[in-house]
């Protein structure tokens, strides 16, 4: 083990008894995208003792540009899986947990089972789930976000100012879809945010401050960060966590993908509902059935031109 590590154990700020904890430690990486890939990497380089990949989305052509972990070959696979099976090689003392799934406040507490949580998401509806499940479990992460040329990371703490407190409802989701990206500076946001990671893994003292990094402009500026007293988390109240926020249909934009849940959960009925109808493909996670995925937790993502024709196909084959 010392060989592997040995550059990172003579860096005075980790030694043998740093790299031990991080032997020891279990990071969750929420989204498999530009920062998951990345930090995953990173992560599994410094010989982290445990991740748990969660991503719901597949690989597309235009994730090659910045999504580090993925090849040509790669197009059309689920990314938690295609991640998990590239980190495998890189470094096996690593053991790696993968989920195709969407993260919502029912499977939140199961698949977020680790030391620390990295958000690498593109959407404040997730950070806010993340934020309440973890300032209830009193569990710490890290914020990170990228998109144009520059990004965010905040470490956020339990006992600390929150996501929420820094950051209000209805902010602006403009995203890598919509803006673009250049794939340095989600490399540059990664690797601060994995840092933050180790740093929080070897108890190093924490700012309470959001790090923002321009690398076009090569800014980086730290905003001092405090507890909002209105903040309803930090008052006890879980929204996200609760499912009062969910939406019955997420846009992924851009790529004209559309995720439903269904309320007719029953995956055997619906199975032979769409075998009747058609081909079906069926994988260890999912139905596939024309331009439709269909998991076994009543999930749908579709492919088509807009929302209102998304609906009405998933109502015509499927039903409610
Ligand atoms: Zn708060």
């Amino acid at each position: 083990m010392d060989n592997k590590y040995s550059r990172q154990i003579i860096f005075n700020k980790i030694g043998r008894k740093g790299q031990e904890k991080i032997r020891k430690a279990s990071i969750a990486i929420v989204g498999l995208g530009a920062l998951g890939t990345v930090a995953a990497e990173q992560l599994t380089r410094a010989g982290i003792g445990k991740l748990i990949l969660i991503d719901r989305d597949f690989i597309e052509e235009s994730n090659l540009q910045r999504q580090a972990l993925y090849n040509e070959e790669d197009i059309g696979k689920f990314k938690a899986e295609t991640a998990a099976k590239k980190l495998e090689k890189i470094n096996s003392d690593v053991k790696i947990d993968f989920f195709v799934s969407d993260l919502n406040h029912k499977n939140i507490s199961k698949l977020l089972f680790a030391d620390i949580i990295l958000d690498c998401t593109d959407n404040f509806y997730t950070r806010y789930l993340i934020n309440d499940y973890c300032k209830k479990s009193r569990i710490k992460w890290v914020y990170s976000a990228a998109v144009k040329g520059y990004g965010n990371v905040m470490a956020v703490l339990p006992e600390k100012a929150c996501f929420r407190c820094v950051f209000n409802e209805a902010e602006s989701d403009e995203t890598c879809d919509t803006a673009g990206i250049i794939n340095t500076v989600s490399t540059a946001i990664a690797s601060i945010a994995v840092t933050q990671a180790l740093k929080l893994i070897l108890n190093e003292k924490i700012e309470q401050e959001l790090i923002r990094f321009d690398i076009w402009d090569n800014d980086i500026t730290k905003i001092k960060v405090s507890k909002n007293e209105k903040c309803p988390v930090c008052n006890g109240i879980y929204e996200y966590l609760q499912g009062k926020k969910e939406k019955g249909i997420v846009i992924y934009c851009g790529n004209n993908n559309y995720q439903f849940y269904l309320k007719n959960k029953n995956f055997n009925e619906i199975k032979n509902k769409l075998k009747k109808i058609g081909k079906v493909k069926e994988t260890d996670f999912c139905l596939f059935f024309e331009d439709m995925a269909i998991f076994n937790d009543g999930r749908v993502l579709i492919k088509e031109k807009s929302p209102e024709r998304a609906k009405s196909l998933v109502s015509k084959y499927i039903g409610d």
